[in-house]
């Protein structure tokens, strides 16, 4: 075991005892956090205006696919006391203790539902046989509109079509800069909305940009919702090139070995982009036969969840985490990043990620 490995021991055992409930961390204190703060700014900027309604160009994907898999197994029941911290944690991504070689992807798809990118995004989800999960703004399925029925119907072929649906609040709105009054509606206006409009009231939240303080964290517990974040960003809305999405989003998964992937289905150059993600994936899939070789192993939400808190990351808190991440920033700030394993949580110096297939060579 290298000396990182026995470092980060002991906080393996926290962690573990705090997944299986033997310890439940000491709440946090009243502060706004911004989820991955410590790196890139994610796609929206908080001061960034909401997204505008979906533009009505359409990628020009075929596929015979009907898009009609199995319908979404219900959420597992999970300790919903835990579920911030596990989602707090889980922004770093998945932890791999053990060499089993396997190394999850989920996919998430924000800010929709858009009516034309989806039966594209259906058609390859069906073929590749992928159960994603979308969290939809609330406003989009309001109204009478013509537009707003083609939203509706749009996000019941999505429910139909066996994917998990989330909550991204009413007006992707930044939360934790509202009062109560403001935002807590804005999270159970969506909530009614989606359900009026799918049948399923999600158990899922996913904050926009990320951000949300404890007062809100308690609102989610309060209504018994999921928050899910995610750890593989590439700000993909900012970039009008699918090739450019492509490879961040190998690099991102290369650096974090795996992870739930964040994606706006509204935008055209990432389907497009997703679609031959999961042509370069699917080159080097895990076999659980041969565990001593990485590969990648694409799941839904539900099983990612049930795997990652097999293995938690070794931190016991989310304070760990983020003074873990500034350990690693002064570090490279330093020059001294070198003296790191390539990601700290994933793999020791001596086991370094750049062991892949390298991407660099596409640069
Ligand atoms: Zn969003």
């Amino acid at each position: 075991m290298s000396s990182l490995g026995r470092a980060l021991l002991p906080f393996v055992a926290v962690s573990l005892g705090t997944w299986i409930g033997l310890g439940r961390p000491a709440p946090a204190a009243v502060t706004l956090r911004m989820h991955g703060a410590a790196r890139p700014e994610s796609s929206h900027g908080e001061d960034d205006p909401p997204p505008p309604v979906p533009a009505r160009e359409r990628v020009p994907f075929t596929f015979d696919g009907d898009g009609v898999s199995e319908p979404a197994p219900p959420w597992p029941q999970s300790n919903i006391d835990d579920s911030t911290q596990r989602a707090w944690l889980l922004s770093e991504g998945p932890f791999h203790p053990s060499n089993d070689g396997r190394r999850l992807v989920t996919f998430t798809f924000d800010d929709g539902p858009s009516p034309e990118n989806e039966p594209a995004l259906l058609a390859i989800l069906d073929k590749h046989k992928i159960r994603a999960a979308f969290f939809f703004i609330g406003q989009y399925l309001q109204g009478e509109g013509g537009r707003a029925v083609e939203m509706r119907e749009c996000a019941r072929r999505i429910v139909e079509s066996g994917h998990y649906v989330g909550n991204h609040t009413m007006h992707h709105r930044l939360l934790s800069a509202l009062p109560d009054a403001d935002a807590l509606p804005e999270i159970d206006a969506s909530a009614d909305a989606i359900e009026r409009a799918t049948g399923i009231r999600p158990r899922l939240f996913r904050p926009p940009y990320g951000a949300l303080d404890d007062r809100l964290e308690l609102a989610l517990h309060d209504r018994k919702l999921e928050l899910m974040l995610w750890n593989i960003d590439v700000q993909d809305m900012k970039r009008s090139d699918p090739d450019d999405v492509l490879l961040r989003l190998k690099q991102e998964l290369e650096y974090h070995q795996g992870g739930i992937v964040l994606l706006h289905d509204v935008h055209g150059p990432s389907v497009k982009a997703f679609h031959k993600l999961l042509t370069w994936l699917e080159s080097t899939p895990w076999d659980p036969i041969h565990p001593e070789r990485r590969g990648w192993d694409i799941v839904d939400l539900a099983e990612y969840m049930r795997a990652t808190a097999a293995s938690p990351q070794p931190y016991a808190s989310r304070e760990d985490l983020e003074k873990a991440r500034a350990r690693r920033a002064e570090a490279v700030a330093g020059g001294s990043a070198d003296q790191l394993p390539v990601n700290p949580l994933q793999t020791s110096a001596a086991d370094p990620v750049t062991a892949w297939p390298s991407i660099r060579a596409e640069q």
